[in-house]
C-alpha cells in the first residue's frame, strides 16, 4: 500500500495499435514525475474495447516502455479483466438514481443541429432520453439495447492543471448527460478510469492534453463515487517536424524504427528535448532525467520533434 503522502502515478494506454511517440512522451513525464518525488508508478492496460485492443499491442507497449527505461511497480491492471468492479460502480450510481437508459442512435447523436461543445468536437447531449416514462423505456427496449447516461448537474467543475492552468467546464451547458455504458454493454472510459485510479490509489494523473476536457466528467463521477480527486497534468501533444499531431498510424515515427536508428537514449533525448526538459537534442540517461525533472520545465505548447534530417522524421 502507498504511504500517506507518497505519489502514485500511472500510465494508462489504450493499446489499439503500437504506441506512438506522443504516448511515450506521456509515459515518460508520468514516470519522471513519480520517480522524482520518490513515488510509485503503475501501468494500466485500457483495453475495455476488447475487439479493438488485442493483447499483442499491450505486450508490445510493455516491451517499448521497458526498452526506453520505464519500469512499473506492480502487475499491470487490464481493464478487460475488471468488469465486476465497473458493474459495482454502475449499480451504485443506479441506486443513486442518476442513470437513465438512452436509445438514441449514432445518427441522431451526430445531428448537426446539436450545438458542438466549445473548443472540442463533442456535442452537448440535449437530453432526448432523460425524461422517458417507464412505459416508453419498455417499448423502446423491445427493439434496441440502450446505452446508459449519467445525469449531470448544472454546475461548473474546475481543476488546476499543472501544465494547462485553470480549466473550467459547466457539465450541463458544455457537455450534457454522458454515456458510461455503451449499448453493446461495454463500460465507457470515463467510468473505468475513475474506478481504476481510485482502486490503485493513483493520486497523480499525467496524460495528453487531448483528454483535458474529459476531466470535469471524471471529477463528477469521483464525487458521486466518493473517490479522491488526483492532481492533474495534461501535457502537450507531440507533433512531427511539420507540426502535425502524431497518430498510431505513423509507423515511420514508431518507437521501433527510431530506436533502431538512434538507440533508446537517443529517443529518450528527442522526447525530453521536444517536451522542454533538456535544452538540446542529445542522448540522455533515465537517471539524469529523473534528477533534473521539474514541472516548471515542461513545455506548455505542443511539442515538435527535432528535425534530424533523416527521412523517418519527414
Ligand atoms: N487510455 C487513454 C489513452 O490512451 C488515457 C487515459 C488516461 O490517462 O486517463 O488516451
Amino acid at each position: 500500500m502507498a504511504g500517506e503522502h507518497q505519489t502514485v502515478g500511472r500510465f494508462a494506454p489504450s493499446p489499439s495499435g503500437p504506441l506512438h511517440l506522443g504516448n511515450l512522451a506521456c509515459a515518460l513525464v508520468a514516470y519522471l514525475s513519480a520517480r522524482a518525488q520518490g513515488g510509485r508508478f503503475l501501468l494500466r492496460v485500457e483495453d475495455l474495447d476488447v475487439p479493438r485492443c488485442p493483447p499483442v499491442w499491450a505486450w508490445q507497449a510493455m516491451r517499448d516502455l521497458e526498452a526506453i527505461g520505464i519500469e512499473w511497480d506492480e502487475e499491470p491492471l487490464w481493464q478487460s479483466r475488471r468488469t465486476e468492479y465497473y458493474e459495482d460502480a454502475f449499480r451504485k450510481l443506479d441506486r443513486m438514481g442518476v442513470l437513465y437508459p438512452c436509445f438514441c442512435t449514432r445518427a441522431e447523436l451526430v445531428n448537426p443541429s446539436l450545438a458542438p461543445n466549445a473548443g472540442d468536437t463533442q456535442r452537448v447531449y440535449p437530453g432526448t432520453c432523460a425524461g422517458l416514462s417507464p412505459e416508453q423505456r419498455r417499448v423502446r427496449s423491445l427493439t434496441r439495447h440502450p446505452a446508459w447516461r449519467v445525469r449531470v448537474p448544472d454546475r461548473e467543475y474546475m481543476l488546476r492543471d499543472r501544465v494547462q492552468g485553470v480549466y473550467r467546464e459547466n457539465l450541463k451547458t458544455q457537455c450534457g448527460d454522458f454515456v458510461i455504458r455503451r449499448s453493446d454493454g461495454l463500460f465507457g472510459y470515463q467510468l473505468a478510469v475513475v474506478v481504476d485510479d481510485a482502486y490503485s490509489g493513483v493520486n497523480e494523473v499525467v496524460r495528453g492534453r487531448d483528454i483535458l476536457s474529459a476531466t470535469p466528467r471524471q471529477m463528477y463521477l469521483m464525487e458521486l463515487l466518493n473517490a479522491p480527486v488526483p492532481t492533474y497534468a495534461h501535457i502537450p501533444l507531440i507533433c512531427d517536424v511539420h507540426g502535425k499531431r502524431l497518430a498510431k498510424r505513423d509507423q515511420a515515427l514508431g518507437f521501433a524504427v527510431l530506436q533502431q536508428r538512434y538507440g533508446a537514449s537517443g529517443v529518450r533525448g528527442m522526447l525530453a528535448y521536444a517536451l522542454g526538459l533538456i535544452p538540446e537534442n542529445r542522448p540522455v540517461s533515465m537517471a539524469e532525467l529523473v534528477d533534473l525533472f521539474d514541472w516548471e520545465r515542461v513545455s506548455r505548447k505542443d511539442a515538435r520533434l527535432p528535425d534530424t534530417g533523416k527521412e523517418t522524421l519527414q
